[in-house]
C-alpha cells in the first residue's frame, strides 16, 4: 500500500493540477480548489506524481 502525502502549504492545488494529469491510476484528483487522494489502495507507485509537481509538494512512498 503506498503512503502518499501533499503538503497543502505548498500545493498551489487546482491552479497546477500537474500530478492530477499525469497519474496513470486516476489516485488524485481535483475537488474544489484542492489535489485531493481518492482510492490510493490504485497507486501503482511509479513516482511520476512526484517528478512532475513543481513545489515538491507531493510524497509516495511504500508502507
Ligand atoms: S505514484 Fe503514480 S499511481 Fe501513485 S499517485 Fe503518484 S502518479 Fe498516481
Amino acid at each position: 500500500m503506498a503512503k502518499i502525502v501533499i503538503d497543502y502549504d505548498n500545493c498551489d492545488g487546482a491552479d497546477c493540477g500537474e500530478c492530477v494529469d499525469v497519474c496513470p491510476m486516476e489516485v488524485l484528483i481535483i475537488e474544489g480548489d484542492k489535489v485531493v487522494i481518492r482510492n490510493k489502495e490504485e497507486c501503482s507507485l511509479c513516482e511520476v506524481c512526484m517528478d512532475v509537481c513543481p513545489q515538491e509538494a507531493v510524497e509516495v512512498e511504500e508502507e
